[in-house]
């Protein structure tokens, strides 16, 4: 864990307490709605799909593949100059939902990186309180 964490960090919401606590566990959680059994990233106070109110959580099991990415070049924020260039990516979990996260462990070039590749997340502990879920190549 880095000293100093020089990037906007998340701020967890009441609604998303749970998952940030699970986050820094090394296990990614996601509601599940339990009238329509729909499972959603990010953590709502409603069901996207029906507007029920019953969530519960259910452990991801942090493989997917790479839904879409883009190599970011320009950073977005100063404490992101020293990363640049990464891979931004939009990772559908085998639980069928999509979340935006970042592709790691591979060099960040459009050649290395094919739609479809298997994943799973890798968490990194920037704070004593965050870490953030990032998505390293899986084996097939
Ligand atoms: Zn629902």
């Amino acid at each position: 864990m880095p000293a100093e964490y020089s990037k906007p960090l998340p701020v967890p919401q009441p609604e998303s307490d749970h998952y940030w606590e699970q986050a820094t566990q090394g296990k990614l959680v996601l509601q599940r709605c339990k009238d329509c059994e729909s499972a959603r990233f990010y953590p709502r106070v409603l069901c996207v799909a029906c507007q029920g109110r019953d969530l519960e959580w259910m452990e991801s099991a942090g493989r997917g593949k790479l839904f879409t990415f883009s190599i970011v070049h320009q950073p977005p924020h100063p404490g992101f100059r020293e990363d640049v260039p990464y891979i931004a990516a939009i990772v559908e979990l085998d639980e069928g939902v999509r979340m935006p996260s970042q592709v790691i462990g591979i060099e960040p070039d459009p050649e290395q990186l094919h739609i479809g590749m298997p994943l799973e997340v890798a968490f990194e502990h920037v704070t004593d309180s965050i870490a953030l879920p990032k998505f390293r190549p899986a084996a097939q």
